[in-house]
């Protein structure tokens, strides 16, 4: 059987009437049921995403996690199971190819990703960050033939918009493109990129307008840009603090020709594309975090029963049964979080308050679960030996990418204070 037919299906097998279902806000409300009163009871489908995902994690995320994490290896088998059983590009529309979920139940299956390994989980995540601003913003051309192409084969894509002098100030970047007849030709560096070296293609933010004074949300464009487009140089893997088998590049584009059929919308409408795409990734990479922190709350709980001090497990210990207490309360919380901010994107509505306070405090509960977690191990918790420093050094990440903590409150207050402004 073909990778493809395999593909088709376990789709089928986990949700038998998958190609019924629609990308479209409007005709996804039936999953996560917004509307119909408050429930926290998964749908059928919903249930069969989460256990599917989950027992991948188990049985084949764990056992190989610590590995890709001392080899920095890119994880191509995960992937391509990944790809396989569905839980990759989940929310391509149908009309490409793809099942279309909403993003709660991207959510559902971040989380058991990340439970594994939050490595593998970003690289799969970069993914759908990538997509996003086709998406939100392609039209049916560039939707069939940059999103039908990954429901195909298991290819990656990238988002390239931060620089090495631009990161948090996404309107500080420098990168141009210049409109040369029918080609846009591209000038700059990126930094950071997820999939950087791994992608077939990318969204790439760059500036259109030179004149300084030139309002962010008309000087930029999104492209979509072929990653064998000749001009482009691919940095080396980076080495990072955790994350390991993710692959983090910078990329240097020089003169790349980009046709002018690849830009989305229109000149100057990248800057709300590329933040737009935020409202719907933000609450999954809140998701990983919160599987992050379920995994460390796991760990420390197993370890707290069975370690004996004093004569008995430490879980019997107050001081260490009140930090599993708090860790459990945040992880409960941050859940809640992510679900929020998905029900609201999915309903159609604007969902940035919720998507930045979801993203914000699951990645501060990633970490301070993950640490709490060392604490209970104690000084085995501090060696490469046992799970949980890798969880911390995980985490780390989850208060930096797609937006810092910081960044989060500062968009937070924004909307906050819009509402008593308005
Ligand atoms: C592993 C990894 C993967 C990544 N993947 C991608 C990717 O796929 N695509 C992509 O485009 N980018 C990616 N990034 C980049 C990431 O989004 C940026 O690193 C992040 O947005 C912060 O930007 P910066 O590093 O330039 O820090 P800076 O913007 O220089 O910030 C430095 C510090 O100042 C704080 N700060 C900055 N401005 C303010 C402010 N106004 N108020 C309060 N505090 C502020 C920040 O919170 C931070 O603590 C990735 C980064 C990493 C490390």
């Amino acid at each position: 059987m073909s990778s493809l037919s395999a593909r088709r299906l376990l789709r089928t097998l986990v949700w038998p009437n998958w190609r019924s279902h629609s990308s479209k806000p409007a005709q996804n409300v039936h999953l996560s049921k917004p509307g119909n009163g408050f429930s926290f009871e998964l749908t059928d489908e919903q249930k069969e995403f989460q256990a599917t995902a989950r027992k991948f994690a188990l049985e084949e995320i764990i056992p190989v996690a610590a590995q890709y994490d001392r080899t920095g290896e890119y994880p191509v088998p995960l992937i391509k199971r990944a790809w396989e059983l569905g839980l990759m590009n989940s929310h391509i529309p149908e009309s490409c190819g793809g099942l279309g979920l909403g993003t709660f139940e991207a959510c559902l299956i971040t989380e058991e990703l990340a439970y594994g390994c939050t490595g593998v989980q970003t690289a799969i995540e970069a993914n759908s960050l990538g997509q996003m601003p086709v998406i939100i913003a392609g039209n049916e051309w560039q939707q069939k033939k940059y999103l039908g192409r990954m429901t195909e084969e298991p290819l990656m894509c990238a988002y390239c918009v931060t620089e090495p002098g631009a990161g948090s100030d996404v309107a500080g970047i420098r990168t141009r493109a210049e409109r040369k007849g029918d080609e846009y030709v591209i000038n700059g560096q990126k930094m950071w990129i997820t999939n950087g070296g791994k992608a077939n293609w990318y969204f790439l933010l760059a500036r259109t307008d030179p004149d300084p004074r030139a309002p962010a949300s008309k000087a930029f464009t999104g492209f979509i840009v072929e990653a064998d487009t000749p001009g482009i140089q691919i940095g080396r893997k980076e080495l990072n603090m955790g994350q390991r088998c993710s692959d983090t590049r910078g990329i240097v584009f020089e003169d790349v020709r980009v046709p002018k059929e690849n830009v989305l919308i229109a000149e100057g409408a990248g800057f709300k594309i590329a933040m737009g795409a935020f409202d719907k990734t933000r609450p999954p990479v809140a998701a990983g975090a919160v599987g992050l922190a379920r995994r460390a709350l796991d760990e420390a709980t197993r370890y707290a029963l069975e370690r004996k001090t004093f004569g008995k497990p430490i879980l019997e210990h107050q001081a260490v049964a009140f930090l599993l207490a708090e860790m459990a309360m945040k992880v409960e919380l941050a859940r809640l979080g992510y679900q929020r901010a998905a029900w609201e994107v999915d309903a159609g509505r604007r969902n940035t308050f919720y998507a930045s306070i979801a993203k914000a405090f699951a990645g501060d509960v990633a970490n301070q679960v993950a640490t709490d977690a060392v604490q209970i191990f104690g000084g085995n918790g501090f060696n490469t030996e046992y799970p949980v420093e890798k969880l911390m050094r995980d985490a780390k990440i989850y208060q930096i990418y797609e937006g810092t903590a910081q960044i989060q409150r500062v968009i937070i207050a924004r909307e906050h204070l819009g509402r008593y402004k308005a």
